[in-house]
């Protein structure tokens, strides 16, 4: 099978460092294009070696002009919530003009587009759990909206370019997804629970720590990515990727330090606004339609991730 080009905007972050890293071993040529704003090179300093890799310094926001690109996958987007408060405008920015911009660049080339949506999109949801038909209860105003509904409107324009110029699209809400290479500073609860475990610190928990999410192991969600993309050509999502196990964050803070053997003792704080009372994607479109289904458990994915952070852990 001759091999493909293939671009993965938001590379060198969590995500698409191990995105791209999959792309490389199926044999494609694979640029990794990234403003570096909350990724890092020393994500992809092990396939910058390879010939097949290429990295582009380049932030979305901008226009970037390429041919002979076969498929996008589009994850440029600071996806925590302490980076994507950040800058709420840069974040909007990206999730608009930036979108248009990679939009275009696919209609140029022709290029099959995927678009790293988010959970997100069903906000504070009332529903439980929450399946693609859901349209969201989500903030318009509030300070989570500049992602929310960035991301929201990235979804629309996805589906305008499809309706209008028959681009060919994939659309993946994917849900909380851990693992290694997750940046030490971005304050999400599994990188902050380990960090925070593995030196004996306070675990900061926000709130009574009662609301609840669903973590899958990033491995499980770099299948569910190549497998959407490889879809038919009618087949435009949006389809919920990721692990249907609910736990707490109370729960999730026990089974930490549980794994780690931490000595480190609990704390409450503040609750920020907005945040999700309760999280669980339904997955019977992804099991149904692309037989997949999350591999690992949250038990085995946190052992590794504890052993990447062990790894790196410089005293944070
Ligand atoms: P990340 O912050 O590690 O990666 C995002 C990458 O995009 C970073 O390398 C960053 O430098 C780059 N970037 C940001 N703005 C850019 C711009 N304007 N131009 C070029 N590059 C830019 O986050 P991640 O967890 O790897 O998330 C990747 C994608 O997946 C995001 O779009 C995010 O919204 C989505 N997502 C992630 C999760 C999750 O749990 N990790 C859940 C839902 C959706
Ligand atoms: N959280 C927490 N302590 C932390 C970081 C996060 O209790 O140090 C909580 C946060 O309030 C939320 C949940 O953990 O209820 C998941 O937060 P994260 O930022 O990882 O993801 P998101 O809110 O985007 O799902």
């Amino acid at each position: 099978m001759k091999s493909k080009t293939i671009l993965v905007t938001g590379g060198a972050g969590f995500i698409g460092s191990h995105l791209c890293k999959r792309l490389l071993e199926g044999g494609n040529n694979v640029i990794c294009l990234d403003n570096l704003f909350t990724g890092s090179l020393s994500n992809i300093k092990n396939l910058e070696t390879n010939q097949n890799f290429e990295f582009v310094n380049h932030d979305i926001i901008k226009p970037y002009y390429r041919n002979n690109i076969d498929e996008i996958y589009n994850l440029a987007c600071p996806a925590s919530p302490v980076h994507y408060k950040m800058n709420p405008i840069k974040t909007i920015k990206t999730c608009t003009i930036g979108t248009i911009n990679v939009l275009g660049l696919a209609k140029k080339n022709n290029a099959k587009i995927l678009q790293a949506s988010t959970s997100e999109v069903y906000g504070d949801p009332l529903i439980h759990p929450q399946d693609e038909n859901y349209y969201g209860n989500v903030n318009i105003t509030g300070p989570r909206s500049c992602y929310d509904e960035g991301k929201r409107c990235s979804e629309t324009l996805f589906m305008d370019y499809h309706r209008e110029h028959n681009l060919r699209i994939k659309i993946v809400r994917i849900f909380n997804t851990y693992g290694p290479n997750m940046s030490s500073n971005d304050g999400r609860v599994v990188s902050n629970f380990i960090i925070q475990a593995l030196n004996n610190r306070d675990i900061s928990i926000y709130g009574n720590g009662k609301q609840t999410r669903s973590f899958q192991y990033i491995d499980d969600l770099v299948q569910g990515l190549l497998k959407v993309m490889n879809t038919e050509k009618n087949f435009t999502g949006p389809i919920n990727i990721g692990n249907p196990t609910e736990i707490s964050v109370n729960n999730l803070a026990s089974l930490i330090l549980k794994l780690t053997n931490s000595s480190s003792k609990i704390i409450y704080q503040n609750l920020p606004k907005d945040d999700p009372k309760k999280r669980k994607p339904d997955i019977s479109k992804a099991n149904k339609l692309l037989a997949w289904n999350p591999k690992f458990d949250l038990e085995n994915g946190l052992l590794k991730t504890i052993s990447y952070f062990k790894e790196v852990n410089e005293i944070y």
